[in-house]
Order: C-alpha cells, then structure tokens, then sequence
C-alpha cells in the first residue's frame, strides 16, 4: 500500500493534502468529537457567533484557555513536517486545513489554506482590522480594536460564513489535482467535507490516513493507510526517498 501511494504521488501532476483534526492529535490538541474530544468537557455554545456577540467575556475566556493557553503550547509534529518535506521537493503543491491550529505553517507549508480560519490573528467585528495575537492582547478580556470593537479569533464560530477566498480556493484546488492525501478527517464538517468529493469527480486518487475508517474510506478513497497519522507519514515519506 505504501509503495502504491508512493508511486501515485511520485508520478501526478498535482498532489495537495486536505487536513482535519486528527494531523493534530499527536502535538497533544484533542479533536472536537468523541470521547476524549473537546466537546467531552466543555459546552460548544462558547463557540456560537450569537453567544459570542452577546457574552464575548464569558465566550473569550473559554477561548483564551483552549485556544491560546493550551493549544497555544502545541508544535507541529512528524505528519506535518512529512508535508512540509514533500513540499520542499514538489511533491506537494497546497495544504487545505480544516485546522485553526497554525501548525502547518508553523512545519514549513507555505501554501496553506485555512479553510475554517486561523488562532494566529484577531479581526475585529466592527471594522474587520486584524492583528496578530500576541500574549499581551489577552491579558483583558475581551480585547479591543482601536475603534473600540471587540476583537474575535480569526477563525469561523458555529454560525459563521466560511471565510473568502480559502473556500473558492480550496473548491477550485480540489479540481486541479492528480492526487489528495487526506489525513485525519472524518467528513462531517460541511461544507469542507465535500471537498474531497469534488477532487474525486473530477478524476482525483484519493489517498487517506486515518487511524480508522471515515466518511470517505468505503466510499471514495482509493488507497487506505491505516494508523497514527505520524507513523503512516514517516513511512510514506520513506517510500517517497525524501525521509
Ligand atoms: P474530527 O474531530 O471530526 O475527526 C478527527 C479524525 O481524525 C477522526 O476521523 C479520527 O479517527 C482521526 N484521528 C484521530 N487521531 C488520529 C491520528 N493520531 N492520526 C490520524 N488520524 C487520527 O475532525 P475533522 O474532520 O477535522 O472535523 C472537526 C472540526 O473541528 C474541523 O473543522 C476542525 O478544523 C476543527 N478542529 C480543529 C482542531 C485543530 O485546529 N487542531 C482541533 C479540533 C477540531
């Protein structure tokens, strides 16, 4: 199977990697669902835009404890630099994540596209000026934009538009490729989870690492690599002769 993906990589065109929470679990951020996901311990409601414009302290400090605090310690980890790699000897060309997790960039990537947003910038509701979030931006809560308006993560509450142009760049990538690896995602998330369907239309092989089977594996994906996305990656990047 690793030889198979290897080969299919090494002979397209075009080859991108669509990610979900699961690249993530290695470098210690748990995933949203399931029994040791997030939702386990926390109320979502914290992440609901309306809850957000009505109670943005309350909302923040969940969000500053989660996103900033704890995930904020996280570094990227094998599988994200395997993609890293692959891209420095082009046989990657885009990284579509559903992650807001910063840590593709962070290995490397350097054409990613955050398709739910990113942890790594505020935006400001009223004006939309953005800032980077540095540590001292949190220290009162809410924080504040010049303007006075209250600053936000720049990545998508429940409720929210998917941000442009990550959507149409990601719509549009998922019909140019050969190839997409699709790592740690279950396709649930709409409307990301249609991307890979799209790529499949349109004449794409479907690569999937996953430590289980998802929407995808009996439906559309053509090679399965099953197993931590980390051992699965350092093995493929191996098989590739770039490991
Ligand atoms: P999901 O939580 O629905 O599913 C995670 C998937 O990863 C599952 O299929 C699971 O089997 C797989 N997985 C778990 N551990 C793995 C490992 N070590 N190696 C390989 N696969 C592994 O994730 P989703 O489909 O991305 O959807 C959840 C939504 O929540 C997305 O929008 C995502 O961006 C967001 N989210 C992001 C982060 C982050 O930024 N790191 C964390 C949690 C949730």
């Amino acid at each position: 199977m690793y030889k198979q993906a290897a080969k299919v990589i090494k002979n397209a065109e075009r080859v991108t990697a669509f990610t979900g929470a699961g690249i993530s679990v290695e470098s210690g951020i748990p995933s949203f669902r399931g029994k040791d996901g997030l939702w386990s311990k926390y109320n979502p409601e914290f992440l609901e835009i309306d809850y957000f414009y009505s109670n943005p302290k309350r909302s923040w400090e969940l969000i500053r404890e989660i996103f900033y605090d704890f995930f904020g310690e996280s570094e990227p980890n094998a599988a994200h630099y395997a993609l890293a790699e692959m891209e420095k000897n082009n046989l990657l060309k885009t990284v579509i994540t559903q992650n807001i997790d910063n840590l593709h960039t962070i290995a490397g990537n350097t054409n990613v596209l955050e398709f739910h947003g990113s942890s790594r910038d505020l935006i400001c509701i009223e004006c939309s000026k953005k800032y980077p979030c540095i540590e001292s931006r949190l220290y009162s809560l809410p924080p504040k934009c010049s303007c006075s308006g209250i600053l936000k993560p720049d990545f998508i509450f429940f409720g929210e538009q998917i941000p442009e142009p990550a959507q149409s760049l990601s719509f549009a990538e998922a019909e140019l490729v050969d190839v997409l690896i699709l790592i740690g995602t279950t396709g649930e998330v709409m409307p990301a989870a249609l991307i890979p369907y799209k790529a499949k239309e349109n004449g794409a092989v479907i690569i999937e690492v996953n430590t289980r089977e998802s929407n995808y594996t009996n439906d559309i994906t053509d090679i399965f690599l099953i197993g931590k996305a980390t051992d699965v990656m350092k093995e493929l990047q191996k098989k590739l002769g770039i490991g």
